[in-house]
C-alpha cells in the first residue's frame, strides 16, 4: 500500500497544478489573543557577523497556545480528551467545508452559525464528507491586526462573531446520522464562541466529541466552498491544550493553465486518494 502512496504523491507534485493557499495570519507585533492570554513576544537574541565571518540570527519567542492562528485540543474544554500532540495524524488532513455566514455578521457582529445554517448548507451543498474539517467564514479576519475592531474596545466585554452550540451539536451528532465524521471546526474569528457567550458551550460541545478547533483563521475568502484539502499542522506540544498552526490549503489551479479538465479530475481524484489511502493505513495500524 505504502508504493501506492508514493505514487499518488509524485503524480501530484510532478503534475504542478495544484494552488496552495496560507490559511495562517503571521506571527508578529499584531498577532491577536484573547485579552486572558499572553501576548506574542519576539525577542531577538542574535543578529550579525560572528568572528568567523558568517551570517547568524537567531530570535526567542513567548506565546499563549492560543495565539494567533491555532489549534484548540479537544483537552482545551473536555477533561482526559486528546492534547495537541495526540490527536491522529490522520485528522490533521481532509476536505475543507466553508459554511459563510458573513452576510448576517455585517448586520450583527455577535451573530452566530445557526443549526439552521447548517442545515440549508447541506441542503444547497449536499453532505458533508467524510473526514471533514468545517470553516465558518464570518468576514471577521479583515479586523485581524486591531485589537481595539477585533475583539471590542471593552477586554470584559468581548464582540466577535462564533458558532452557535446547536449548530457544533449538528456537526457531532452528524457522524451518528451519516457515517460522516466532522474531525475539526474552525473560523475566522477569535473564538468557537461568539464574544457574549458565557462559559464557552460550543468549546464544550465540541472538545467532549474530540472535535478539535481552529481559531483565528485566514484567508477563507479565496477557497471554494468545498473541494479544498487542508494540511492542519500544530506545533507538537505535549500535553499542550492548543498550539499555534500553520494551516494549508490544496486546490486545482486552473488560472491561466492549459491543464484540462481532464487532468484537474485525475489530480483531485490523485488526492482524495491519498487521503482515503491515510486513512485506511491509520485504520490498520
Ligand atoms: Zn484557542
Amino acid at each position: 500500500m505504502l508504493w501506492l502512496v508514493t505514487c499518488l504523491c509524485f503524480c501530484v507534485s510532478a503534475q504542478g497544478a495544484l494552488k496552495y493557499v496560507d490559511l495562517t495570519f503571521a506571527f508578529g507585533e499584531d498577532t491577536m489573543q484573547l485579552p486572558s492570554y499572553s501576548a506574542f513576544e519576539h525577542q531577538k537574541t542574535s543578529r550579525g557577523y560572528m568572528s568567523g565571518g558568517y551570517w547568524f540570527e537567531s530570535n526567542d519567542i513567548c506565546l499563549s497556545e492560543h495565539s494567533g492562528t491555532h489549534l484548540d485540543a479537544p483537552a482545551h474544554y473536555a477533561e482526559g480528551k486528546w492534547t495537541v500532540d495526540q490527536i491522529p495524524l490522520e485528522r490533521l488532513v481532509g476536505p475543507a467545508v466553508v459554511m459563510d455566514i458573513s452576510d448576517k455578521v455585517s448586520q450583527n457582529a455577535t451573530a452566530e452559525l445557526s443549526a439552521d445554517d447548517v442545515t440549508t448548507w447541506l441542503e444547497t451543498h449536499g453532505p458533508i464528507p467524510d473526514g471533514a474539517i468545517v470553516l465558518v467564514k464570518t468576514g471577521w479576519a479583515k479586523f485581524y491586526g486591531n485589537i481595539t475592531a477585533y475583539i471590542g474596545p471593552d477586554a470584559r466585554n468581548p464582540v466577535f462573531p462564533g458558532i452557535s452550540p446547536s449548530a457544533a451539536n449538528v456537526l457531532v451528532d452528524y457522524e451518528r446520522m451519516t457515517g460522516h465524521q466532522v474531525v475539526g471546526v474552525g473560523l475566522d474569528a477569535p473564538s468557537l464562541d461568539h464574544g457574549l457567550a458565557l462559559d464557552f458551550p460550543t468549546h464544550q460541545e465540541l472538545a467532549q466529541a474530540n472535535i478539535y478547533g481552529l481559531e483565528n483563521v485566514g484567508n477563507l475568502e479565496l477557497l471554494p466552498t468545498t473541494g479544498a484539502m487542508l494540511t492542519v499542522l500544530p506545533m507538537k506540544i505535549r500535553g499542550g491544550s492548543g498550539g499555534p498552526t500553520r494551516i494549508l490549503a490544496t486546490l486545482p489551479d486552473t488560472s491561466g493553465s492549459s491543464l484540462s479538465q481532464q487532468s484537474v479530475e485525475s489530480l483531485l481524484m490523485a488526492h482524495g486518494l491519498l487521503f482515503l489511502m491515510l486513512r485506511l493505513l491509520s485504520d490498520s495500524c
